[in-house]
């Protein structure tokens, strides 16, 4: 058969995008290299959307909870992902956990029913030159096809592990212990240009014992440990877990990224013992990230520990530490807005590989994708989903809105939504609701518009 559009990757991303294209009536051609005797070190089986490890696609509370949020927007959309999910769901409280067999097979079952979608097991090792492609070949996309995408997006680009360091919500920090200055009071330039008055990071104070004692719970604190075919990750300049840096002396940390020289504390009017430093992550300014800090300690633990910091006592983390394994783009820069490689626009990309982190993310990332192209084939104009929207704010952060110098995987989480700005602060849980209710109110005359 010909087809209209080549989808790399029969995963979360892949199989959504395959549906929204399929039912539309588009001939697909969905290539997944499970099924030809080779499979990803996570990858168990060869069905397609494979739930590599939890089988629990997180909150399905649409009124309180981001991720609960992206499964309304889906199920507007007729997502196959998550009407997969609510025919394989078991019990699991708020949470929308799955049979991973069921979920499997209803989506493969689906996909093979179109008659204009063929399902090929192969490997593709090569970017087309030419036609529409979408390219949702997923964190641990194979190594042939990885080293094309890296020639064709510059090897700074495409990274193969993340090292991802913790951020936290800029209204959850106590502004009474930390200050907005950057270091010896020099505003950069390019950030001055930008409309910022120069007090561009968030710091955090710290005294000896503070510092002391928060070195000794990073030592000791619990970590996860690598899976085998993690093993031998390499350290990166600039990427070691803030824990193995610890490790190496006790005032290592004060001298690298903690390091508190030019960093008047206006309390004080002296130079702390150590600084925790946060750099603003997103455009909207919800987001600040703690750069260097990086780690293994387990979830739990991370919020302990850095909660440890001053300043950071109530601190609320829209992301959490991590490094693993991780195929993914540099997207801010190399994607436009429709998630098309901007060198190589018939190619777009979607899923994990675009920076969006976890099932749910990556499977919305893959339904924007099959939309996308869905419209360009058709002739017809793409609207972009509203940003008070769950894909709108993920789709926004991915293709520009994050900073592409710290671009590490992201959660769908309320930090990438505009704020929205009352004259009393609204109080949690209401403040969620109220978001949550925004999005849906402007998620619907865009569905209509999409899907007319
Ligand atoms: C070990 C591990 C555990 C994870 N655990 C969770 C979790 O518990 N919860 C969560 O929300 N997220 C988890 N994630 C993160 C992530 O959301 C999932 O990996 C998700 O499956 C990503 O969806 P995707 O479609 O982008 O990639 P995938 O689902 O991995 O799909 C990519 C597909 O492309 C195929 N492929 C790769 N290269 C080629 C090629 N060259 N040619 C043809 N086919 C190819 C693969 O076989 C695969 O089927 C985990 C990731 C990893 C690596």
């Amino acid at each position: 058969m010909t087809y209209d559009v080549h989808i790399i990757g029969g995963g979360l991303a892949g199989t959504e995008a395959a549906w929204q294209l399929g039912k539309r009536g588009f001939k697909v051609r969905l290539s997944e290299m499970r099924g030809t005797g080779e499979r990803s070190p996570a990858h168990q089986g060869d069905g397609l959307a494979e739930l590599v490890c939890s089988n629990s696609l997180r909150s399905d509370d649409d009124t309180a909870n981001a991720v609960g949020l992206l499964h309304y927007e889906m199920r507007a959309l007729d997502s196959l992902i998550m009407r997969a999910a609510d025919k394989a769901r078991v019990p699991a409280g708020s949470a929308l956990a799955v049979d991973r067999d069921v979920f499997s097979d209803t989506i493969e079952a689906e996909l093979t029913a179109l008659p204009n979608l063929t399902l090929t097991r192969e490997r593709v090792d090569t970017l087309p030159d030419t036609g529409l492609t979408i390219v949702a070949t997923g964190p641990l996309t194979a190594a042939s096809l990885a080293e094309k995408i890296g020639a064709a997006t510059g090897a700074d680009s495409l990274a193969f592990f993340d090292a991802i360091a913790p951020i936290v919500y800029a209204e959850t920090v106590n502004m009474d212990i930390a200050w907005r200055a950057a270091r010896w009071d020099k505003g950069a330039e390019a950030s001055i240009a930008l409309g910022s008055d120069g007090k561009d990071y968030i710091n955090c104070p710290m005294n000896k014992a503070q510092y002391l004692a928060f070195r000794e719970e990073l030592l000791s604190g619990e970590k996860t440990v690598f899976k085998e075919w993690e093993a031998n990750t390499p350290y990166f300049d600039g990427c070691m877990p803030i824990e193995v840096m610890a490790e190496r002396g006790e005032d290592t940390l004060r001298f690298g990224p903690m390091k508190p020289v030019g960093l008047d504390d206006p309390r004080t009017g002296r130079w702390p013992y150590a600084v925790v430093q946060l750099r603003q992550d997103n455009k909207l300014g919800t987001l600040f990230n703690m750069v260097g800090f990086q780690t293994k300690l387990k979830y739990a633990e991370q919020t302990r520990v850095f909660r440890m910091i001053p300043g950071l006592e109530n601190a609320e983390f829209a992301r959490l530490g991590g490094l693993h394994r991780n195929t993914f783009l540099n997207s801010p820069t190399l994607l436009d807005r429709q998630l098309r490689l901007k060198s190589s626009p018939h190619i777009r990309f979607a899923g994990q590989i675009t920076g969006c982190e976890g099932y749910v993310e990556s499977a919305s990332v893959g339904m924007l994708a099959g939309i996308m192209t869905a419209c360009e084939l058709a002739g017809r104009d793409w609207a972009e989903p509203p940003r008070t929207t769950a894909l709108g704010a993920l789709l926004a952060h991915i293709t520009g809105d994050a900073e592409a110098d710290t671009y590490q995987p992201m959660n769908i989480n309320f930090g990438l939504f505009p704020p929205i700005v009352t004259e009393k602060k609204i109080k949690k849980p209401a403040r969620k609701l109220v978001y949550t209710e925004r999005a849906k109110g402007d998620l619907a005359p865009w569905v209509a518009q999409i899907t007319a």
